[in-house]
């Protein structure tokens, strides 16, 4: 007797934060799991590495957040604004610590290594993990078909439902005719640093100057990631030969403490990766017939935010709790869902344009710009309303904060 296709309950295309925590989760639950990853080890690909107190609680809720502690998670403390247009005596450190009771500050981590751990836990709850899976084939349906091959040849799969988690490649929501309205502010890049021991292992720090915005997240033990955004006409600017020292140099800055030669003279330990910081809206529901799309392949907004792994998480967690409810997995059990997560990427989304255009816009009038935005938030505390994003879940944010009154006021000119 010839044996058909393995039949298990959930294929999950996509072993990043939001396919491997759901991959934990589903498997813990007693479903039967095929969590598939393209890469044959998980490798630094420059991903997100700093989580927010609302997605802390996220992975609590998912039971994957010892995957962060063990894998390195450090918690940030304070929030650091160094930028051109503070003067060093306006320079006031942020208490993290007190957004969300009982969480913590966010956590900064080394991303490989929490997907890693994640994968292995969902094969110690029961999955079954896949590595070096290439050429993935999608067909929904009410049983939907999943092809890929490994080293070892063809493989086809005919689960119940198959929760795509490819991130911005979009691999299987390409293949289910979900498009994406792109949009694209700046460019943004990336790298992990050694050496870094002169820096306060607690203290993050953004700010802008000149043509860059900067951000540095310690992760303990002298180690680092830093990130810059600048602007697309200048994309190129660390490509190519010398790229890494130029983009360590470009931490070269007045409004740092010494002129940033505490990260000047860091050590690389990752790779550079430079990229177009895109957000993107789908343009239809992320689901199709026995086909449901998480994280980042749902649509994300502007890194600059830095909420997509809370939301890969949030995702995770409410197809999961969907899923584990109830043995209905027709297209409309997911609708709480798609409600939840519009109304969340509309509202990331809003907030990102602000910051994006407070922070991420260089020259004399953009600092101009943030002098007054500054002066405003001073004299009315309400004005802070946006810097809630990146701490509590987006629901909890006051409703004024998403109007265009409200930006209208942040960005009135002075004539
Ligand atoms: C540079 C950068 C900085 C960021 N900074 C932050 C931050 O500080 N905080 C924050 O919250 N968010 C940040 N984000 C966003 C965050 O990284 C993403 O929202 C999050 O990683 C999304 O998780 P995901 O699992 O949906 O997708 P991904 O992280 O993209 O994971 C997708 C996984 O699927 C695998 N895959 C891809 N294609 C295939 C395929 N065809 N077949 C099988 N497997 C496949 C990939 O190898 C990967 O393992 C940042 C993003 C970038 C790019």
């Amino acid at each position: 007797m010839t044996r058909g296709p393995e039949q298990p309950d959930v294929v999950i295309v996509g072993g990043g934060i939001s396919g491997a925590s759901a991959a934990c989760r589903l498997a813990a639950g007693g479903l039967s799991v095929v969590l598939l990853e393209k890469q044959d080890a998980y490798r630094d690909l420059v991903r997100g590495e700093w989580l927010a107190p609302w997605g802390i609680r996220e992975a609590q809720r998912l039971g994957v957040y010892d995957c962060f502690s063990a894998g390195g998670g450090w918690e940030i403390r304070e929030w650091m604004t160094w930028d051109e247009a503070v003067t060093e005596d306006e320079v006031e450190a942020v208490d993290m610590t007190r957004f969300i009771p009982g969480i913590g500050g966010p956590l900064s981590f080394p991303h490989h290594s929490v997907c890693e751990l994640m994968a292995e836990q969902a094969v110690a709850c029961g999955a079954r993990l896949v590595m070096d899976a290439a050429r993935i084939g999608v067909t929904a349906g009410a049983r939907p078909v999943v092809t890929y091959r490994t080293p070892e040849g063809a493989h086809e799969l005919r689960p119940r439902l198959v929760l795509g988690a490819t991130g911005r490649g979009n691999t299987v929501g390409r293949q289910i005719g979900v498009t994406m309205r792109n949009s694209m502010h700046h460019w943004g890049g990336g790298m992990m640093v050694e050496g870094l021991d002169a820096w306060p292992a607690d203290v993050q720090a953004m700010g802008t100057e000149g043509d860059v915005m900067f951000m540095v997240f310690p992760q303990g033990y002298g180690r680092a990631r830093l990130y810059l955004n600048f602007p697309t006409a200048n994309k190129h600017r660390y490509r190519g030969p010398g790229g890494v020292e130029r983009f360590l140099a470009a931490f070269e800055l007045d409004c740092l403490p010494d002129r940033g030669k505490a990260v000047t003279e860091a050590a690389p330990a990752g790779p550079l990766s430079v990229w177009p910081s895109v957000s993107s809206v789908p343009e239809g529901p992320p689901v199709a017939e026995g086909v449901v799309l998480i994280g980042d392949e749902a649509g994300n907004a502007d890194t600059v935010l830095g909420t997509g792994l809370s939301c890969a998480m949030r995702d995770a967690r409410t197809v999961c709790d969907i899923l584990l409810a109830s043995g209905d997995w027709s297209p409309g059990v997911f609708a709480p869902y798609l409600e939840e997560r519009n109304f969340r990427l509309e509202r990331l989304d809003f907030g990102a344009s602000i910051v994006s255009r407070l922070h991420v816009e260089f020259g004399p009038a953009a600092v101009e710009r943030r002098r007054r935005v500054r002066r405003l938030m001073a004299e009315n505390f309400a004005a802070q309303v946006t810097g809630l994003l990146n701490m509590v879940a987006p629901e909890d944010v006051p409703e004024f904060g998403f109007s265009e009154f409200f930006a209208e006021r942040l960005f009135r000119e002075t004539a």
